[in-house]
């Protein structure tokens, strides 16, 4: 059981404290392990985590084995939630790519809690517009934007959300990060090494130049919003502005 809300999961953090409360005696805190499987693809979800810190990705599972990263979760999101909610298994597995601690609540018990809590409603609601919109916006950045401009915007990505400059990623990591074959990666990584915007051993990745890193990132570095503090519950989205439309009249 949580004794106290400081360095929670954001979405948490800003319940309202009635609401919170509520959820508290149902949650627990667990330790992240670098590459502990939370949600196995195919499988009923049993729980619904609420990361501290660290990284979570969601893979898709292709019929030959391969694994391909469809989005990240950090500290502003929750893993599991969608499948809870509905009580069906999970089209796709979250696996921990960056260790961190996480509050976790069994999947029934946050299914009675949703009908209970409207704020903890909204907020998961949110979550999963947030991803879908991230999804959108990373399907146009996979069709438009070259592997070393998207490599760039993914380690932008996780040094913001990790809140740390180091991280284990090996290269066939970063080839499921972004759908191209390893050699590809080789040749990017190799050639950012070279510029001095990363050092790279080993499978550990150092970030040297985040500012060479984003002029080498695509415009989604931008769209991601990653000058924003972490606890920012907008963290990898900001809200944008709908667009101005002019009306033009037909002459009468
Ligand atoms: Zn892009």
């Amino acid at each position: 059981m949580l004794t106290s809300r400081r360095s929670l999961n954001d979405l948490l953090a800003e319940l309202p404290s009635h609401d919170f409360d509520t959820l508290r005696p149902h949650l627990r805190t667990i330790e992240l392990n670098f590459g502990q499987a939370l949600i196995e693809a195919g499988a009923p979800v049993k729980q619904v985590v609420f990361p501290h810190g660290g990284i979570v990705s969601t893979l898709e599972i292709l019929r030959r084995g391969e694994l391909i990263e469809t989005g990240v979760i950090g500290r502003g999101g929750v893993v599991g939630s969608g499948a809870a909610v509905y009580d069906v298994v999970s089209p796709s597995a979250a696996i921990v790519r960056f260790p961190g601690t996480a509050s976790v609540i069994e999947a029934g018990q946050f299914r009675n809690l949703m009908d209970i809590s409207t704020a903890l409603r909204a907020a998961v609601m949110r979550d999963l517009w947030m991803r879908s919109v991230r999804a959108e916006q990373t399907a146009a950045c996979n069709a438009a934007h070259s592997a070393e401009q998207r490599l760039c915007r993914r380690l932008l990505q996780s040094r913001a959300l990790s809140g740390s400059d180091t991280m284990l990623l090996s290269q066939d990591l970063m080839a499921q990060m972004l759908g191209v074959k390893r050699n590809t990666i080789s040749l990017i990584a190799h050639a950012l090494q070279q510029k001095g915007a990363i050092r790279y051993s080993r499978g550990r990745m150092a970030i040297i130049d985040p500012d060479a890193l984003a002029r080498r990132s695509c415009e989604c570095h931008v769209a991601d919003g990653l000058a924003r503090p972490l606890a920012s519950p907008w963290i990898g989205v900001p809200p944008r502005r709908a667009p101005e439309f002019s009306v033009q009249r037909s002459p009468s």
